[in-house]
């Protein structure tokens, strides 16, 4: 039996060790295609596959439903579940590979139907996100910032060794990369001021997350297990959650964070599966304390995937790498926040979004969040090309992305990017005309 691992493609640029779309990758997004239509498509080398198209042939099918294809988002698909996304990734394996089933390789009038160049293509939103949940995975992150808002004594709240922290976020201000950002305004107060002010925000920053994407709804009432949910999650995106410090810092006590995170999170228009992933599975990290049973893992759920920033910005034509860290570090798999948020009972729907919280790894050059790189905006960072920041400025753009590297090839996650315009002024903010 061929490994996956040596498997090529008659597709020749998905064959280059550099490409982020080799054949054991295939990754699902949703495309604006020359014609016009927004269809779901997945990523081969330099081209994307019109699923829509392709499944009128009858070569890819889910072996369950209808048609799933043919429309903006990924959901009907996403809620077919493991045994439909399994066979459409052998379907599409079959077509592309060397030696396989030669239906579209041979056929030239096909191929021009459903191979359109990557470059010709508008990646737009992925699916339709039904709620955003976001947690506080990140060990290092939780610490970082625990010390810069309580010190170093009240770092880790003492609940945070036993539950994967989250909050429920904003479905309506999720874009898709590309997508420019808004300064936010709003309440902030010095901790030496008397009153507090509105305007637009001062520290502006990003934070470098992964979403887990749930493909499988569950039953109101019925709590999840560790393993049901993995076999849930459909796949992953990078998610950059943009945050105001500055008003998260005032209000974030004691409901957590509100209008510091709801004007916008972006994430990557592809979703990466949990298929292409399974080479790169590994464990979480040593538990410092003992976990509750229902939230143990049965087996490895976390993954080795290497994720860095760059920051841009306006008129410079070099971004610079900010930082470097790896998914690995979260302490809480997506598989165990999933099975907590289900644990009360709490429906999971088919396009719920969770955002696996701040990936921060153990040093400054790893850090997942401006506010953790300049500690607080006490300690600036140099661009290429000589510019200081500590947050962000207008026309900057912030741009994550990621990859898994395997034996001769990589899982690309390509990018999520966003670049910061001005604030919007309120007009006639008292209301009396
Ligand atoms: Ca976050």
């Amino acid at each position: 039996m061929t490994s996956l691992q040596i498997i090529k493609s008659w597709i020749e640029s998905a064959n280059d060790p550099q490409n982020s779309f080799p054949i054991q990758n295939l990754p699902f997004g949703i495309a604006q295609l020359p014609n016009g239509k927004q269809n779901c498509v997945c990523a081969i080398g330099d081209f994307i596959i019109d699923l829509a198209e392709l499944e009128l042939t009858g070569l890819i099918s889910t072996q369950s439903q209808g048609t799933v294809f043919n429309q903006p988002a990924l959901n009907d698909f996403m809620q077919c579940g493991p045994k439909a996304w399994q066979n459409v990734r052998t379907d599409l394996i079959n077509l592309l590979k060397t030696n396989g089933n030669n239906a579209l390789e041979n056929n030239d009038k096909l191929k021009q139907q459903v191979l359109i160049a990557i470059n010709d293509v508008k990646m737009l939103m992925p699916f339709k996100v039904a709620e955003y949940t976001d947690f506080y995975a990140g060990k290092q992150h939780a610490i970082n910032v625990g010390t810069m808002f309580r010190g170093a004594e009240n770092a880790l709240p003492p609940n945070w060794l036993h539950i994967p922290i989250g909050y429920n976020g904003r479905a309506s201000t999720v874009v898709v990369s590309g997508t420019p950002i808004i300064r936010p305004s709003g309440q902030t107060k010095a901790p030496d001021a008397e009153q507090p002010t509105f305007g637009p925000c001062k520290r502006l920053d990003i934070e470098l997350e992964m979403g887990a994407v749930i493909g499988t709804p569950s039953k109101m009432g019925q709590p999840i297990s560790v393993q049901q949910a993995d076999d849930m999650i459909f796949g992953y995106v990078l998610l950059n959650d943009w945050s105001a410090r500055d008003i998260q810092a005032w209000e974030y006590q004691p409901l957590g964070p509100f209008q510091a995170k709801a004007f916008a999170t972006s994430i990557s228009p592809w979703v990466i599966t949990k298929a292409a992933l399974e080479p790169f599975r590994t464990s979480t990290p040593k538990r410092d304390k003992p976990l509750l049973d229902y939230l143990k893992e049965p087996s490895p759920m976390s993954y080795d995937i290497e994720l860095e920033i760059s920051m841009q910005p306006d008129k410079s034509n070099t971004p610079t790498t900010i930082s470097r860290t790896n998914y690995n570090n979260l302490y809480y798999s997506a598989a165990q926040q999933l099975a907590h948020h289900a644990s009360s009972g709490c429906k999971m729907n088919t396009g719920d979004l969770l955002g696996s919280g701040t990936i921060s790894g153990p040093d400054k050059s790893s850090f997942g969040s401006l506010l953790e790189i300049s500690w607080g905006g006490k300690e600036p960072i140099t661009l290429d090309g000589g510019q200081t920041r500590t947050f962000i400025q207008d026309g900057d753009t912030l741009t994550l992305s990621g990859y898994a590297q395997g034996d001769g090839y990589k899982i690309g996650f390509g990018e999520c990017s966003g670049t910061i315009l001005p604030a919007i002024k309120m007009n006639n903010p008292a209301g009396d005309d």
